[in-house]
């Protein structure tokens, strides 16, 4: 790609972000709102899926990860891999449910949470709290910030400041570490 083509591919994406900033602003103008999502989360939660509580760690030896998570979910939770953007199909959910680690079943995410990024993988501008724990990623010679489960320890993804407000957070997650529950009807 040319330099040109380059910025205006960046351009657009900022632009995504300044129209995804606006159509949350109207559903959650303040950091208050912020806090009854976070707070309230589980109105969104299906009537018979039984959460594990973030405190009960789940560790299992290499081969069991092996041999419980498909090889893409493998690389992604257990090697800190990352998904090829735009491969999830969870990038177009849209439906009322809860995100769970694909790893674990730790609920981590709403879908009150979503919002599009315009960057191929699913994006939250919250989480849930205290399911995820972070620590410094220096890999791209950039520092970033990678989380991780707390439950299973999984890497889902890397967050960013430059997200929607009110709290410019994008937590940019793998699809592949997630799976949906919906609040009703078939997964
Ligand atoms: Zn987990």
């Amino acid at each position: 790609m040319t330099r040109r083509g380059w910025l205006q591919g960046l351009l657009a994406a900022g632009l995504w972000s300044a129209f995804g900033g606006r159509a949350i602003a109207q559903q959650v103008r303040d950091m208050k709102g912020i806090e009854e999502l976070q707070k309230n989360w589980k109105v969104l939660l299906a009537a018979g899926f039984k959460a594990p509580p973030p405190g009960e760690p789940l560790k299992l030896p290499d081969a069991e990860w092996k041999k419980r998570l498909s090889p893409m979910a493998y690389d992604v939770l257990r090697e800190e891999g990352t998904e090829r953007a735009g491969t999830s199909p969870l990038n177009a959910e849209k439906r009322e449910g809860v995100f769970v680690c694909s790893g674990c079943d730790l609920p981590v995410f709403t879908s009150a949470m979503k919002y599009e990024s315009g960057t191929g993988w699913p994006s939250f501008f919250t989480t849930i709290p205290g399911v995820f724990n972070t620590k410094s990623d220096r890999k791209l010679f950039v520092s970033r910030t990678e989380y991780h489960c707390k439950r299973c320890g999984g890497h889902h993804g890397h967050v960013f400041e430059d997200g929607p407000l009110p709290t410019r957070q994008r937590w940019c997650n793998n699809g592949v570490a997630l799976r949906f529950v919906p609040k009703t009807g078939k997964a």
